[in-house]
Order: structure tokens, then C-alpha cells, then sequence
């Protein structure tokens, strides 16, 4: 039976259903409908070096970057917007809450895809993970950063890497935290791993599902410089499948 037909017979049983707006999905279509796809709000991040989200995250290790020499501009991109009004948020919260692995896996690649068009993100050799404290990773069996990212890196021809960085404990809920407090408690959750130290790549690209303050990435980022003191330093960008509007 032909991989059409047999997709097409799934759908009768088991009928498919737009993400975002939950209308029955054609037998060619995958996780959004026609309508919904060619709507999707899109940031166009990665085709600009200087944007809202690269300015906000260089902000936030702004801070910790004073000693340092060779501490250039950090890019970042995000795939898509996120609002909480807008449906387009059931995108990321299907990939992280109901455990949609094959919608992290197409996104992933989409996000890929689009930062190899851009001449300063197509030199990305190594992709990153934002880990899971390990309890969190053994209840969930799951990242939805790390199905993200695998699938950006394949994209992107870079190697990925899950387990150059560890989550030595569980952040929480950062919502009701003050800034400062949210950035410090990021800062010191991640370290890089001592029997994993990343070798020989020069732009490490680190990967999550939604930017908010961009802590959890400043975090990872300052984990990943550590791992590299005393060697010589790559270009650390960052990326993620959404970024919430109006950072
Ligand atoms: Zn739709």
C-alpha cells in the first residue's frame, strides 16, 4: 500500500487535526491546514543580525561579559511569534504539553532550514540543547528542545550535541520571579558537562522551544564559555521555535 493511501487510511480511522484552528487535515497536509500554514507569523528574525530578540538576549549577558575579550555580538532568531492571544501558540504548547515529537520534528527542521538561508547563521557546526533536569527528562521520557534542535541541526548540516551542558537543578516556574532573580537563578542551573567538552567548532548554536527573558539561554550560554576557558572561544548564537511578542 502506497505511504498515500496509507496515510489516507489513518485519517479515516483517526482523523488528523489542524493545530491551530482544529479543522480535519487533507490527507498532504501535516499539523497545519492550507489556510493556517500560510498564515503563520513568521519573524523573519534570522534574516537580520540586529533584531529584537538578539538585542534583548545580548542585553541580559551584557552583564557578565565585561572581563571578557572576545565576547562578540551574540545572534538569535526565533521561527515564529508568540502571543497569548493568538491560536498560533497551540504550535509550541502542543510540542511541549501533548508530546507532539513529529510537529518538534518538522518545526525544528523549518526553524534549521530558514537560519541556513542566512549567511551568518550557515556556519553553525554544533547545535545545543537547552537541557531537562534529568528528573523532568526521566517523568517526561522528552525535550521539546531537544527534538527541536536535533531536527535544526540535521537541517543545518551540524552535528548535535544533547549532553554538553546539564541542568544541575529545576528552575521552576520563573513567572512571578523579579528579573534580576529569574537571571540568577538561570544563570547557575546550568554547567557544562566535564566528560563531554565540546572540540574544534566555531559557531555553537543553542536551541529552545519559546524565548520569554531570554534567561534560560543566557544561562546556557555562560555554561557553554565555561566549558571553553582557557581555549580558544567560539561564536555562540542562540534560537528558538517562538519568541514571545513584544520582548
Ligand atoms: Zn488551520
Amino acid at each position: 500500500m502506497s505511504l498515500y493511501r496509507t496515510k489516507a487510511l489513518l485519517d479515516l480511522l483517526m482523523p488528523r487535526v489542524c493545530l491551530v484552528c482544529g479543522r480535519t487535515l487533507a490527507v498532504e497536509e501535516n499539523h497545519l491546514c492550507g489556510a493556517c500554514r500560510g498564515d503563520l507569523p513568521l519573524t523573519y528574525y534570522w534574516e537580520r543580525e540586529h533584531n529584537l530578540m538578539a538585542d534583548k538576549f545580548n542585553s541580559v549577558i551584557e552583564k557578565f561579559r565585561a572581563d571578557d575579550e572576545y565576547m562578540p555580538y551574540s545572534y538569535a532568531a526565533a521561527l515564529l511569534f508568540y502571543h497569548a492571544e493568538n491560536p498560533y501558540k497551540r504550535i509550541p504548547q502542543a510540542i511541549k504539553y501533548l508530546y507532539n515529537r513529529r510537529a518538534g520534528k518538522d518545526f525544528g527542521t523549518m526553524l534549521g532550514e530558514k537560519l541556513s538561508s542566512a549567511a551568518h547563521f550557515a556556519d553553525v557546526d554544533l547545535v545545543i540543547p537547552v537541557p531537562l533536569h534529568w528528573t523532568r527528562l526521566w517523568k517526561r521520557g522528552y525535550n521539546q528542545a531537544g527534538v527541536i534542535a536535533e531536527s535544526a541541526a540535521r537541517a543545518m548540516g551540524a552535528k548535535y550535541a544533547p549532553d554538553v551542558l546539564l541542568r544541575r537543578r529545576k528552575t521552576g516556574s520563573q513567572v512571578s520571579r523579579a528579573a534580576g532573580e529569574r537571571l540568577s537563578n538561570a544563570v547557575s542551573a546550568f554547567c557544562p558537562n566535564p566528560r563531554k567538552r565540546p572540540d574544534g567548532c566555531r559557531h555553537i548554536l543553542v536551541v529552545d522551544d519559546t524565548f520569554t527573558t531570554g534567561a534560560t539561554l543566557a544561562g546556557c550560554y555562560l555554561a557553554i564559555r565555561d566549558a571553553f576557558t582557557g581555549r580558544e572561544m567560539p561564536r555562540i548564537s542562540v534560537a528558538t521555535l517562538s519568541v514571545v511578542e513584544a520582548v
